[in-house]
Order: C-alpha cells, then sequence, then structure tokens
C-alpha cells in the first residue's frame, strides 16, 4: 500500500513541520504541496519549509524554538544539533494577568457517581489507605496489607482496595530545613487525598523524626505516648512480639473499614472532580494530538465547574510568558512566576539547568529540546484563565485551571498531584510508558496510532487519529471527558487499574539527607 506523504505544520508562521508517516519518508519524497525532501526523515521529525540561514529563527507553535546553527536548504531534516537553544524567557517584566480570557460557557447536566465526603470532597475510588512516616515500616506495612486483603477484605464489599502509602521519607532527614516542609506536607495531604475517605489511619516506628502526628495535623502536635485511635507505633511497649504488632494494624485498620464500607457512590456533579494532567515520554506528536485533546477536556471540565491541575515546572518554564498573561489576575501570575523562579534556583545549586528535561526518547520522538517540549506540553492547558497556584504538595482549595508546581519526573508529579488532591489523572504519553498509581486511575493517551496499536492493552485513548485526520481535536476531547466520567465513576476500568500496574510513591524532598 502507498501511503499519501503528510506532514503537520502546527501554526501558520511556523517554517517547519513534522512527518506523520509512522516509517518516515526517503530522501526524494514530494508532498503534494510539492516539497521535497533533501533527505530521510523520522516519523515526528522536523523538516523545513523554507531555506534558513545560519542564526535563522526556527519556528514551532509559532514561537521560536531555536535558530539554525547553519545555513540549511528546504526539505531538510531539521534534526536537534541544528538547532541552537535560545535562553528561557527572563522571569523580569513579565505581563501578569493582561490577556485574562474570558470566563467559558458553562456546561451543565454533567455527573459521575462519586463517594462523597465529610469535607464536601469526593472521591472516584473507595480506598483504605495506610499512612506511614518512615520508611523503616514499610516492610510491615505492606505484610499487613497482604492480610487485610486477605482476611478483612472480603467482609467489605464497598471498600474497593486497601493502599499500602510507603516512601522513603521520615529519617535521616534534616527535619527542620526548609526544603523538608515539601515532603511532610505531601505526606499528610496524600492520607487527606478524597479517595481514602478523609480518616488517615499512620503507621510510624516510635523513634522517627517525622512525627506520626504530624501527618494527622499542620499545627505538628507532640507525639502521643503510644497507640492511639489513628496511630500504630512498632515501638509501642505494649506489644509483645510481631504478632501483636500485627494485631494492632489490622485492629485499626477493621475500624477505618467498618466505616469506608458504609460509602456507597452516589450522583456528583462533575464539578467535584479534581484531575491531574501530566505527560511522560513526549514526542513531536504530543503537543499536535494528544495534548490539544487534553486542553480541549480542560476546557470542557473548567466549564463544567471541575478542578484541573497542569504541573511540570521544567515543561512550563519555557512557555511561562504564554501563561502569565492567563493568570486570573496578577497575584495569580506573581504565585506562577515565584515557582518558577524558585525551582531555576532548585536546578541552579545543582548545577543544572532546565536543558536536564529532555530525555533520549524525546529526542528520538522528534523533540529537539526544552523548548520544543514545553510549548506542546503547555497545550495541555487548553484555553481558561488560571486561577490558582500550588506550590508542590499543596492541597487544592479552589475550582477551575490550577497550576500545581511539581517536577516532570512522572513518580514524583503523580505523588504531589495526589497530595493536591487529585481524584483522576491523564497522562500522554508519545514513546509510551505503563504509568500507574494504586490511589487513582490514570487514563493513558496515546499520541501517535502506532503506540496505540501496539500497546492496545495499556493505552486507553487513541490522539493519533488527529495526526491522520481521522478524529478532529474537539472529538478526542469529548471522548476523553466522557471517558474521564466513566472511569471516575467505575464504570470503565483503566487499563492500569486492569492489569494492577501501579507505581511507587515518590516524594519531592528538595532537602538535605543526614
Ligand atoms: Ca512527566
Amino acid at each position: 500500500m502507498t501511503e499519501q506523504p503528510l506532514y503537520i505544520r502546527v501554526h501558520p508562521k511556523d517554517n517547519v513541520a513534522i512527518v506523520v508517516n509512522g516509517a518516515g519518508l526517503p530522501a526524494g519524497t514530494v508532498f503534494p504541496d510539492g516539497l521535497t525532501l533533501r533527505e530521510f526523515v523520522p516519523q515526528g521529525h522536523k523538516v523545513n519549509l523554507a531555506d534558513l540561514e545560519e542564526g535563522a529563527p526556527i519556528l514551532r507553535y509559532g514561537q521560536v524554538i531555536g535558530t539554525a546553527v547553519r545555513a540549511v536548504p528546504r526539505g531538510s531534516w531539521i534534526e536537534e544539533s541544528l538547532v541552537r537553544m535560545p535562553a528561557a524567557p527572563s522571569l523580569e517584566h513579565l505581563p501578569l494577568a493582561t490577556e485574562v480570557p474570558p470566563k467559558l460557557p458553562p456546561l451543565e447536566g454533567y455527573t459521575f457517581d462519586g463517594y462523597r465526603n465529610a469535607d464536601g470532597t469526593a472521591g472516584t475510588r473507595n480506598l483504605l489507605g495506610i499512612s506511614t512516616s518512615v520508611q523503616c515500616v514499610a516492610g510491615v506495612v505492606e505484610f499487613a496489607v497482604k492480610r487485610i486483603r486477605e482476611e478483612l477484605l472480603p467482609r467489605f464489599p464497598n471498600v474497593d482496595d486497601v493502599v499500602p502509602l510507603t516512601h522513603t521519607y521520615g529519617c535521616g532527614v534534616a527535619i527542620t530545613a526548609p526544603g523538608a516542609a515539601v515532603p511532610i506536607r505531601t505526606v499528610r495531604n496524600i492520607a487527606r487525598n478524597p479517595n481514602f475517605g478523609g480518616e488517615p489511619m499512620v503507621v510510624g516506628l516510635g523513634c522517627e523524626k517525622m512525627i506520626p502526628e504530624w501527618l494527622l495535623s499542620e499545627d505538628r502536635p507532640a507525639p502521643a505516648a503510644g497507640n492511639t485511635d489513628s496511630i500504630v507505633r512498632l515501638q509501642d511497649e505494649g506489644q509483645q512480639g510481631f504478632g501483636e504488632i500485627i494485631a494492632s494494624i489490622l485492629e485499626m485498620a477493621e475500624k477505618r473499614l467498618v466505616e469506608l464500607n458504609r460509602r456507597t457512590r452516589t450522583e456528583c456533579p462533575a464539578s467535584d472532580l479534581v484531575v491531574g494532567l501530566q505527560c511522560g515520554g513526549s514526542d513531536a506528536f504530543s503537543g499536535v494530538t494528544a495534548n490539544p485533546a487534553v486542553g480541549y477536556a480542560a476546557d470542557l471540565l473548567v466549564r463544567a465547574g471541575a478542578t484541573v491541575m497542569f504541573s511540570e515546572v521544567t515543561e512550563v518554564r519555557d512557555a511561562i510568558h504564554l501563561l502569565t498573561p492567563r493568570a486570573a489576575n496578577e497575584d495569580v501570575a506573581r504565585a506562577l512566576i515565584r515557582e518558577m523562579a524558585w525551582y531555576d534556583e532548585y536546578l541552579q545549586e545543582g548545577a543544572s539547568d532546565r536543558s536536564a528535561n529532555t530525555t533520549p526518547g524525546n529526542k528520538r520522538g522528534g523533540l529537539a529540546n526544552i523548548v520544543e517540549k514545553a510549548l506542546g506540553s503547555v497545550v495541555k492547558s487548553g484555553s481558561s484563565a488560571i486561577s490558582g497556584v500550588l506550590a508542590p504538595g499543596e492541597r487544592v482549595d479552589r475550582k477551575g485551571l490550577i497550576f500545581a508546581a511539581t517536577p516532570a519526573s512522572d513518580f514524583i508529579c503523580g505523588t504531589l498531584q495526589l497530595a493536591s488532591g487529585m481524584t483522576v489523572e491523564v497522562f500522554t504519553t508519545g514513546r509510551g510508558t505503563p504509568y500507574g498509581l494504586a490511589a487513582v486511575p490514570v487514563i493513558k493517551m496515546a499520541t501517535r496510532k502506532a503506540l496505540s496499536a501496539r500497546w492496545h492493552d495499556l493505552i486507553d485513548i487513541d490522539a493519533g487519529r488527529i495526526a491522520t485526520g481521522e478524529a478532529t481535536i474537539e472529538q478526542v476531547g469529548w471522548e476523553l471527558f466522557q471517558l474521564i466520567l466513566d472511569v471516575a465513576s467505575g464504570r470503565k476500568q483503566t487499563w492500569a487499574d486492569h492489569w494492577g500496574l501501579h507505581n511507587a510513591l515518590t516524594l519531592f524532598n528538595p532537602g538535605p539527607v543526614t
């Protein structure tokens, strides 16, 4: 079968386009508009639509992604070594809330079947989360969870599962360092995620630096002497041996299960959803197919009154000049800049910069640098005003489009979004990743048809159809919106949940380890 040669130019100002055809296109290929390839160009990689002089700006998404290292004739493969990366936009003199998008028309009547919590939030799952104050207890908690699943859970049919909230923090760290606030509030806020019903139980050791009580209250109370209604300490002197330790955990778990089992799904407005957006294993199609469809769905969610979080500071940094004008007010714009500045400094201390973000896979997928990746990444945020900004691990307190500052690392970003209160995650991928979370369903969207076909039992929704013209951004956006409601309601299962693919929680600890 001969395939029509196809390229995608995103913006009318662009002087490069990306090749759509799955196997790439050979030298001599002539496009319908007469453009002829001078050499082989792999799928997703860029071809220049006009001659480029040395130093000429290379434009994609209507923005400069770099300048030409040397003169390049029209129809060449613009691979990464030909693109000189520009400096990141300065954080000084950025426009603050100068182009606030008008409020989109409300979208009414959309609901999902969720679990209503006493604090007004709604979960998409009914899970017992067992929080931990230190890594020392992880093995014991895993053992207890196995017993809870086997012995207790069958008696509580309304509870979906038990999730051990284990992590590597809690001791051997500078607990009073400014950076320690991030992992501490992350662990505390994850335990309060709506999917756990809002009543944390904590397993601690007894001599750790992160006091179990800190996971129950922001006021950092002093530790109690022994076990309490919500805390089991392994070193509690009332427990003789491992058997009694496990019995204490099972006893506390059973009390929680009795309460959780009273929860049943009830109709909740779509405005109760908290949807986290992320990408991982991005390619040049991410910004053309999946991320625009996610952006369209993000607008639908915002119109329905929901909370939508986009994240990943290093993938926003180079597009910050496009975001600060969209902030709902100047305070929100300044908070965006504050998070960018904090991260610039954090990277600098590590003798690094944002160019450390792109992976070999990103580059094989056609992304020349972080500028090109960022421009494709922020498309996920749709077109609405940015209504709030969260520092890493802070809990969300409002509706609308939120920037939740996190690293771009998939596991760290997901962990922080859980702390912020996310109840469904949407994850776009071009290269492919089996990423999943135990605490919330993760819907995975592929940027390319080839990936969706190969990973037919891992990818939930195929945005590659947009590149070939089989579906529009709007159609895939609506499909995703409906899938979010179905998955949130438990009517449909993601592939990651089907196979039980759940990544470990990974805390962001900018503080020192001792
Ligand atoms: Ca990521």
